[in-house]
């Protein structure tokens, strides 16, 4: 039976340790925390992300724990439209907004009971590449694989040991993200429901600042999961912030404050411990390859670990989910050798181009919706009037819908 060791068990590691086990791997989780968990905000999932759960079984279970976004578009801090897409014939396109503890949970699930998960292991050296088979440490023990997977997220170690020439760097934006749970936000729903600008979500953008908010189920109906709400996330340029979360949700009020209903409600709403902070960072460049020959065997890199970009797709969770369905694919049948090592040249192949099309687009939409240079105006000109820009946006997150 052939060999594998996950570092990392975030969506990516969840997803491609289950899988791997699935097609006959006998497969080691190291998760340098304490327990497997996710974090207490949400996420979208675009169709793509929805398609990989269904390559690695997890489909099923989706509807349940997901909730279809109806609307999407672009509107200023005023309320008024700059770009709507809600036309119904495109509803298979929409994503779904999931909590991540659920959909964490989900991954928990999938990985049945033939998987070695040790937690509180964070892996601190690396084997290079070359003609010794994979292998990574953690203090005294080493685990050496016919297959070691980085899964490790972006400040990824495995990473950094196979391809330094890909470097951590500020996307020069910080971002707060919560969900406030149905039992406090009732009032919140009503108001959603009364407004003209249309209550179940989207994206604000506004002298660089971006507020993005959706609904997480509905209150008391069956089969949503008990974690619904509404969810948010706030976007403003500059570095994180180091006050209390109390006062980060005072400046977060003072930002926001002349932005359209409901965002200064839903920052009203929101408690400190449900607030968190994220220095939004990427990888610059895409690293040369996300598998590397060792020996026999190899190394892959999945999800940030290989190629973290800033949240304006807010595509990563779902990008590391389509790499876990595809290496896992690949991998399917092969075993130590010559097999092994064309495996990962495909995975290298299926992956890659596809991921630095999306960076590229990732990198201008973000540039123009943080623009400050010219005006909130010419920004507005940029995203409503150049049609061509954001449609070719759209069409890479479309790109995304087949692994
Ligand atoms: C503000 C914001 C909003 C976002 N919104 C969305 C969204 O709506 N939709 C979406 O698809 N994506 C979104 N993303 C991106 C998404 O969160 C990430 O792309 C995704 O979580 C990456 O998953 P991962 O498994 O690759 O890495 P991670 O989730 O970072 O997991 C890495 C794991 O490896 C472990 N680890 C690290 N180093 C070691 C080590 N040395 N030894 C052992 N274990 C180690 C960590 O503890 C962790 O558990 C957002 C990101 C941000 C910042």
């Amino acid at each position: 039976m052939p060999t594998a060791v996950v570092v990392g068990a975030g969506i990516g590691g969840l997803a491609v340790a289950g899988a791997l086990a699935q097609r006959d791997w006998s497969v080691t989780l190291l998760e340098r925390g304490d327990r497997l968990r996710g974090d207490h905000a949400a996420l979208l999932i675009w169709p793509a992300g929805i398609h990989a759960l269904h390559r690695l079984g997890l489909g099923p279970g989706l509807a349940e724990i997901s909730s279809p976004i109806t609307e999407r578009g672009i509107r200023r801090p005023d309320g008024q439209w700059l770009v709507r897409q809600d036309d119904p014939a495109a509803a298979g396109e929409m994503p779904v907004v999931v909590h991540r503890e659920d959909l964490h949970d989900a991954l928990v699930a999938g990985l049945g009971g033939r998987i070695e998960i040790r937690t509180g292991i964070a892996v601190r050296t690396v084997r290079p590449a070359g003609s010794a088979a994979p292998a990574v440490s953690a203090g005294t023990t080493t685990w050496e694989a016919d297959l070691v997977v980085g899964a490790d997220g972006v400040d990824s170690l495995v990473r950094r040991r196979l391809a330094p020439e890909a470097a951590v760097i500020s996307a020069g934006c910080t971002a707060w993200r919560a969900v406030i749970p149905w039992y406090r936000a009732s009032d919140l729903v009503e108001k959603l429901d009364r407004l003209p600008t249309g209550g179940t979500g989207g994206e604000t953008v506004g002298a660089g600042h971006r507020f993005r908010y959706a609904l997480l189920g509905h209150r008391g109906s069956a089969g949503t999961s008990s974690r619904g709400g509404i969810y948010w996330t706030a976007t403003v340029p500059g570095a994180a912030r180091p006050e209390s979360p109390v006062a980060q949700l005072a400046l977060l009020r003072r930002w926001f404050a002349e932005w359209h209903a409901p965002i200064g409600d839903l920052i009203a709403a929101t408690d400190p411990d449900e607030l968190i902070q994220h220095p939004v960072t990427e990888l610059w460049p895409v690293p040369r390859a996300f598998g590397f020959h060792a020996g026999p065997g190899g190394y892959a890199l999945i999800g940030d670990a290989a190629h973290a970009m800033a949240h304006h797709f807010s595509a990563g969770a779902g990008m590391a989910l389509q790499d876990a369905a595809v290496l896992a694919d690949a991998m399917r049948g092969v075993t130590a050798g010559p097999a092994l090592v064309k495996a990962l040249d495909a995975y290298t192949q299926a992956r890659r181009p596809e991921v630095v099309r999306i960076g590229r687009q990732s990198r201008r939409v973000g540039a123009v919706l943080a623009s400050n240079r010219g005006g909130s105006r010419t920004r507005d000109a940029a995203l409503g009037l150049a049609p061509g820009l954001v449609g070719r946006a759209s069409s890479a997150l479309r790109g995304l819908r087949r692994p």
